[in-house]
């Protein structure tokens, strides 16, 4: 049963009970009709509480049914929501831990609200490119104010309950509870204080005005504008709120149904709810069952203290969990503490960090020269230089020092991790934990599954990703891994670009106009220009046929390295992030064009982005096949949270499924065909191939 049903006296308790959050899918509705119907039926019950198990009143719909008939089937949440409101008992929700989306709105068909101090409410479906659809818009600014509640349901932000409790004159909770454990006490005890109260309070007969009307939406229309350019959910969020304050309920109800539906069909909210989906199906990995038990991971050790070292251990330490740095020399070690330290102070300047956290903070961190003082950590990540000869070395002195069971983790970005496991006795231990820079701000976390990495180890990284509040995707041994592997081939063809008649600018530009954090070129200046060159080194010798615009070796032997070395594919003033236009560049892809014997053409914004996302799915569709992603919605997590991909696009994989597989294969057929074109780069992969001939998806 979805439902409990309990007698407390004259009061009927329903309990929903769908863990983990009693999602309002269809036998979780189906079983509170048939318990609100047994309290109707039943005379010696002479009012309802409404509740739900566990640790949520009710999260909402059932994101799985979305977009199903399985939403629509009876009896659906507009029914339920019916049912409750014209209950001839009343009817108290007795609200708790969160409570979200069409749980929030079955709470506001009630008669009565008592809450928990402490709850979570929201009406996140702003998040998914949607608004409330089951009379949310319509019912939540009668009980809390226009601005309140039109501020939750643009933001999808949650909200504590004793602060709405607060508000003035609001009838959202007509009673907070002393505490969670009182709660249902308090609230039957409530419904026996209003058994005999007529009418029984309806939320729809409330008024619902702004004093400044028209005007305050026209405000938050302006002030919305630019930052929902490609998002239409919270423009239309403002309208269905506006019909709250204009229009007869049930006539606002209809307009926020119209909206509803019309949101739905955007490929918007179809991108940001497989992104939705996607982020959930990433933590769970095929061979690796639920029940797993995870290896304790009570104290991390991380060896250098880098860049990418000292980010890794805020992650820890901002969880409380203690952490021990290792480098070669004092003066690495105090460089590194000490760009904690500053990052630390940073977010205190800005208001982010108390001062005191600050300390707490640096205080579980120990520093050290030698192995031997690690030995009891329960997980250790290797961050030293890339090089297979350093961290053969490194690997081979954690074998020796570190307990039985400890975890031994890298960071490497492009090495071979069975060549790693297999400087140790216990390759089962070993893993790739490929944290993004900066570490400590990046949620997105590669967790590397080499050929003998034991279950439980990858099930333990993968919760502690969340305790570090890390998005983890887990991919398989290759050059590159996801991520990497796919920018190697997006970089490739923004340089192909250039020799054919672009400008970093003008391809940034484009870009950053689709949707992307940032455009190629300024990435890689950030990212630091001799990463690229290293790789292309080595390709030279391993793969002498992949063919690269000359143009990045040469703003490399310009020593153009990026933003660290003031100088990149664009000039910086020191102490600015500002990308300006550099001439020197400028001369150096005219002087390679005319190497090529290329004369330049001028290149619409369209193929520039096709080109380049084309590039992205067709490693893509090669990294699926390969089995190095288990599902492309893992690699439109990676590249949402980790190369900042547009989330209303849905990722590369999503974005190519959109447009049909056939049109991406037909548009690269056509790029193939451009004198200029490498010939092998357009290839189709197998998998793209099939899938777009069968006129199937990725996704
Ligand atoms: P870095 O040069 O900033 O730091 C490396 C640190 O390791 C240095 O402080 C060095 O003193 C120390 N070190 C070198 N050999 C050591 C040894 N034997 N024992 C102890 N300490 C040693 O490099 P980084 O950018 O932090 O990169 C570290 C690793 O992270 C590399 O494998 C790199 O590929 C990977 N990575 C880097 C990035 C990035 O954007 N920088 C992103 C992801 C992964």
């Amino acid at each position: 049963m979805q439902a409990d049903y309990q007698l407390h006296g004259d009061v009927a308790l329903i309990t929903l009970n769908n863990p983990p959050v009693n999602g309002l899918g269809y036998a979780t509705r189906v079983a509170a009709m048939e318990a609100l119907a047994q309290a109707l039926a039943d005379a010696a019950v002479q009012a309802i509480v409404i509740t739900g198990a566990g640790k949520a009143f009710c999260g909402g719909a059932d994101i799985r049914e979305f977009g199903t008939p399985m939403a629509f089937q009876e009896p659906n949440l507009h029914t339920l929501i019916a049912a409750l409101e014209q209950s001839t008992k009343p009817v108290v929700a007795a609200i708790h831990s969160t409570v979200m989306g069409g749980g929030l709105e079955l709470a506001l068909a009630c008669h009565y609200r008592v809450a928990a101090p402490g709850t979570q409410v929201a009406m996140p479906e702003v998040k998914l490119g949607l608004l409330p659809g089951a009379g949310g818009t319509q019912r939540l600014p009668r009980v809390v104010g226009v601005e309140a509640a039109l501020n939750m349901i643009v933001s999808g932000q949650a909200v504590a309950s004793e602060r709405l409790a607060a508000i003035p004159g609001q009838s959202l909770f007509q009673r907070m509870s002393a505490s969670a454990d009182s709660l249902l006490d308090e609230a039957v005890e409530f419904a026996r204080s209003v058994v005999a109260v007529r009418p029984l309070p309806l939320v729809r007969v409330l008024p619902c005005s702004h004093p400044q009307g028209d005007a305050y939406f026209q405000f938050v229309r302006n002030m919305l504008g630019p930052s929902s350019r490609n998002l239409p959910a919270p423009l239309q969020c403002v309208d269905a709120v506006q019909a709250a304050t204009r229009q007869a309920f049930d006539t606002g109800l209809a307009t926020e149904r119209t909206i509803f539906e019309r949101l739905m069909a955007t490929p918007q909210s179809r991108a940001l709810r497989h992104l939705f989906t996607a982020e959930r199906a990433a933590s769970k990995i095929p061979d690796v069952p639920p029940g797993t038990a995870l290896r304790p991971v009570a104290s991390v050790a991380i060896i250098g203290a880098g860049t990418m070292g000292s980010g890794i251990a805020m992650n820890f330490l901002n969880a409380g969990i203690p952490v021990q740095l290792l480098e070669l020399q004092p003066e690495a070690l105090e460089r590194g503490v000490a760009t904690m330290r500053r990052n630390y102070a940073a977010q205190v300047s800005k208001g982010k960090l108390k001062p005191a956290t600050l300390e707490q903070r640096m205080a579980l961190l120990r520093t050290t020269l030698r192995y031997e003082e690690l030995a009891q950590a329960d997980l250790v990540i290797e961050a030293v230089f890339e090089d297979m000869g350093v961290k053969a070395a490194v690997f081979q002195a954690l074998d020796r020092v570190m307990k039985p069971g400890a975890i031994l983790a890298s960071n490497t970005s492009t090495l071979d991790l069975n060549l790693i496991a297999a400087c140790t006795q216990r390759p089962q231990d070993v893993v790739g934990l490929h944290f993004f820079s900066p570490a400590n701000v990046m949620k997105l976390l590669e967790v590397v599954r080499g050929d003998k990495t034991a279950p439980d180890v990858l099930a333990t990284v993968m919760a502690l990703a969340k305790k570090i509040r890390k998005t983890a995707v887990v991919s398989g041994v290759c050059d590159g891994f996801i991520g990497n592997r796919m920018v190697e081939q997006y970089l490739r063809q923004a340089g192909f670009l250039l020799d054919e008649g672009c400008s970093p600018q003008q391809v940034d530009k484009a870009m950053e106009a689709f949707g992307m954090a940032m455009g190629p070129f300024r990435m890689s200046d950030l990212a630091g220009n001799d990463i690229g060159w290293a790789i292309r080194k080595r390709r030279a010798i391993e793969n002498p046929g992949m063919r690269y615009s000359p143009t990045a070796d040469a703003v490399c032997e310009l020593g153009r390295f990026g933003q660290k070395s003031g100088a990149g594919w664009y000039d910086y003033v020191a102490g600015k992030r500002d990308a300006l236009p550099s001439a020197d560049v400028a001369a150096a892809i005219a002087a390679c064009r005319s190497a090529l014997g290329i004369t330049p053409r001028t290149i619409g914004a369209p193929e520039i982005v096709q080109r380049l996302v084309f590039a992205l799915v067709n490693e893509a569709a090669h990294i699926l096949e390969e089995g190095i992603a288990l599902l492309a919605g893992d690699i439109d997590i990676v590249y949402l949270y980790g190369y900042g991909f547009p989330a209303f696009r849905g990722g590369p994989m999503r974005y190519a499924d959109e447009l049909g597989l056939f049109t991406v294969a037909q548009t690269m057929r056509r790029f193939a065909a451009n004198p200029h074109a490498d010939p092998g780069f357009w290839q189709a992969a197998p998998l793209l191939a099939s899938l777009a001939a069968a006129g199937r998806t990725f996704t």
